[in-house]
């Protein structure tokens, strides 16, 4: 075995060297079973206003007819008034892993003339999906969770090319601290690959400006090169300019494609050239869809029933709601750091202010010193100018210098020379 230990709460984990083979190194396989069995739940939801494409991007995406093809209603036809929410499900397998997908789809959303409030049903909807995953979790018997929290919400921006529009930032401030976001640029096909550029600057431009939080992928550290790189391939995408079509059609050199056919050319949905299908396809299934249903679990989900329950009266315990809310974490942090530094100052001001009155003490002192030496000096200088004033006045009028009018100190020795 190594010598090496380190202290792990208390108690002491040793590294030691497997002497045969034991077998937990098929762990990894025994969870990839037991989760294929299980098969996975993914939900997903898509906003945006009618006729973005959001029914054919699903299909698109997932390569099944989910959604019907949809007859354009009459303009006589009675429309609804509220943004209502509707939700389909399917079974679909690939290579014998099962994945319940549900997309819920926000019919009427920015369809009125006022849309003030078109994010409130959508906001209702998702925190409905976590009060029945808590009430699940709150229950005696918790074995048979089912999780039909949203996982991702694609967010269909029209493509004018301009910017977001007033609904869309009000719509992603609201949602974008309870679900994980995906912009969209819709039926990109509309704008050429200079709009295109031009737009997403102006889109992320406006996310940042409003603090918006879109997914970002994780960057994990000790990933090799290659996936590090797929990663920021994926990231440096974002918003995805998709263009959405089940139609197979022909293009000039005689391939079928999933696409869109124009007078001037085809435009091939699967193809990274033409679009971000892929990119977004990649993101929400093959690269991510396991992060995205952590991030849901562990933070959107997390903080908001941390709230909910504080909101309740449930005193949590304070050090597990800091660690998921990373703004309470930071806001007390700041507020130490804050109370550190102001006594900090207080004390350096006291050493400072100590220090000046030792300065003054001193200088104060010597000033007086140097006063009184040069009062002494000044005085005996006095006394030498008047003994010597009178030798003069003496020696001019002959007298012999008198013992008692000389400083008796010094006569005799200037007597006799
Ligand atoms: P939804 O109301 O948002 O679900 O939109 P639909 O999926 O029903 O699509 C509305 C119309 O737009 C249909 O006629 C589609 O064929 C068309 N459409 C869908 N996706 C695209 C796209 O990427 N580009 C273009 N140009 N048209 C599209």
């Amino acid at each position: 075995g190594s010598p090496l230990a380190s202290q792990n709460s208390g108690s002491t984990v040793v590294r030691k060297k497997l002497m045969g083979y034991v077998g937990f190194a098929n762990l990894p396989n025994q969870v990839h079973r037991k989760s294929v069995r299980k098969g996975f739940h993914f939900t997903t939801m898509v906003v945006g206003e009618s006729g973005l494409g959001k029914s054919t991007l699903i299909n698109t995406l997932f390569n099944t007819q989910l959604y019907p093809a949809k007859e354009p209603l009459p303009p006589s036809a009675e429309r609804p008034k509220t943004v209502s929410i509707e939700s389909i499900s399917a079974d679909i397998e690939e290579n014998g892993v099962r994945l319940r997908l549900t997309v819920v789809d926000t019919p009427g959303f920015g369809d009125f003339v006022n849309n003030d409030e078109s994010w409130k049903p959508i906001v209702d909807n998702i925190e409905s999906r976590f009060d029945a995953y808590l009430e699940q979790e709150n229950r005696v018997n918790r074995q048979k969770i089912v999780d039909n929290r949203v996982h991702a919400c694609l967010y269909f921006i029209q493509p004018t090319g301009h910017s977001l529009k007033p609904i869309d930032i009000e719509f992603m401030r609201r949602l974008h601290a309870k679900v994980n976001l995906i912009p969209i640029i819709a039926k990109a096909d509309t704008l050429t690959d200079d709009e295109v550029f031009n737009f997403k600057q102006r889109v992320l431009a406006d996310i940042a400006f409003h603090n918006i939080h879109i997914f970002q992928a994780p960057i994990y550290e000790n990933e090799d090169e290659e996936t590090v790189a797929e990663n920021e391939e994926i990231a440096s995408k974002i918003p995805f300019a998709v263009v959405g079509s089940n139609q197979e059609v022909q293009t000039a050199d005689g391939r079928t494609v999933r696409g869109r056919s124009y007078p001037w050319g085809v435009i091939e949905v699967d193809n990274e050239d033409h679009c971000d299908f892929v990119k977004l396809r990649q993101m929400l299934i093959r690269t991510y869809m396991e992060e995205l249903r952590e991030h849901t679990n562990n933070v959107l989900y997390e903080n908001w029933r941390s709230e909910k329950l504080l909101g309740m009266g449930v005193v949590q315990d304070i050090s597990v709601f800091k660690e998921i809310n990373p703004a309470a974490k930071t806001a007390e942090e700041r507020a130490l750091h804050e109370t550190k530094l102001a006594k900090m100052e207080a004390e350096m001001k006291m050493v400072f202010q100590q220090k000046v009155q030792e300065k003054e003490a001193k200088l104060k002192q010597s000033e007086e010193e140097l006063y009184s030496r040069h009062r002494d000096m000044k005085d005996s200088l006095e006394r030498q100018r008047l003994e010597l004033e009178d030798k003069k006045r003496r020696l001019e009028s002959g007298r012999p210098l008198t013992p008692e009018r000389t400083n008796p100190t010094k006569k005799k020795g200037f007597l006799r020379t």
